[in-house]
């Protein structure tokens, strides 16, 4: 049976802001294998991207993790100081493929310069050519001329650069990998291009990892577990067929609603009416129930666990 790489439990990072407490990932648990890719779904600002950061032990300030362990390949992270973080977790153990390629790249050095530079920090003893060598070999990997490490990031298209930050995510070899979002803001050919070289990376290398996307369809390719977010708290999590076919939460039930397919006949899109919640103070009992059409008394007053309701898939909401 396949180890897990990554093991996450009751999670809590919060940003510490002027105007309260943003509770934005509150009591998260999840686990990995090797090999497999977990989709992390749910509308913006529902902690999503908050998640893959504090995974790489970094939350944005001025969040902090109050709770919770995350354990890479068996390791405890959480508590550890930054420069052990920084020299033997960050993308040697786990790395992240940033939302927008366009700002992860910076426009005034070489593709090459900014390779190498994290393989001459975590590699002692490995030689500019060395490292460039290898810059090169993780470029041919992602389908890119090994020449563009000569290049600039404004030289190249937005789905070169896109598999340019993924090449640097690899370089390290690490055992979980973090996309957040690497489809946003590429046309559809190019989104279809970089889902098939993640699909081809995930079956070459026997790649792990966590696909951050608010689109529900993009998951359902290349995802082998789906865990739906809402407010901050995982609120269904499981098989990726289970919870596209057979999704249990109301709050699932609506987001699949909300896509378009092309083999169904849908004359109406369904929406969520209301706003996610305030996350400073977010509503008591079950956090979707001001927008939920099954809400009942006792979803207003307590809050449902994430219980498992069929092998291997789990849900909180009280009407399961
Ligand atoms: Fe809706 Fe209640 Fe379930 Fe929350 S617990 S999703 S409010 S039915």
């Amino acid at each position: 049976m396949a180890t897990n790489v990554l093991e996450v439990r009751n999670l809590k990072m919060y940003y510490f802001t002027n105007r309260g407490v943003v509770k934005a990932v509150d009591n998260v648990s999840f686990d990995i294998k090797k090999g497999e890719v977990l989709g992390l779904a749910g509308e913006s600002g529902c902690g999503k991207s908050s998640l893959g950061f504090t995974l790489m032990g970094m939350p944005t300030p001025p969040g902090k993790i109050v709770d919770g362990s995350i354990k890479v390949d068996g390791r405890e992270i959480v508590g550890l100081p930054d420069d052990v973080l920084r020299k033997e977790v960050r993308w040697e153990k786990i790395a992240m493929i940033f939302q927008g390629a366009m700002n992860a790249l910076n426009p005034v050095y070489t593709i090459g310069y900014q390779m190498i530079e994290p393989i001459l920090y975590h590699r002692e003893g490995v030689s500019k050519e060395e490292a460039l060598d290898r810059a090169q070999k993780y470029l041919e990997l992602v389908g890119l001329d090994p020449e563009i490490v000569y290049r600039y990031p404004h030289e190249l298209s937005g789905g070169m650069k896109q598999r340019v930050v993924i090449a640097m995510a690899l370089l390290m070899e690490p055992s979980v990998v973090i996309a957040d979002e690497p489809t946003t803001a590429l046309d559809v050919i190019v989104q279809a291009q970089i889902i098939n070289l993640m699909k081809k990376l995930k079956k070459e290398l026997g790649l792990s990892m966590i696909f951050i996307t608010h689109d529900l369809s993009i998951l359902s390719e290349i995802s082998d577990k789906i865990a739906i977010m809402y407010a901050g708290k995982i609120v269904e999590y499981g098989d990726s067929e289970k919870i596209y076919y057979e999704p249990a939460h109301p709050y699932t039930q609506k987001l699949l609603a909300a896509i378009p397919r092309l083999h169904e006949d849908v004359e109406k899109l369904e929406f969520i009416p209301g706003q996610p919640p305030n996350l400073i103070n977010p509503p008591k009992g079950c956090r979707f129930h001001p927008r939920c059409s099954y809400a009942m008394d006792i979803c207003r007053e307590q809050e449902p666990e994430l219980k498992e309701i069929d092998k291997d898939h789990y849900a909180a909401c009280w009407l399961l």
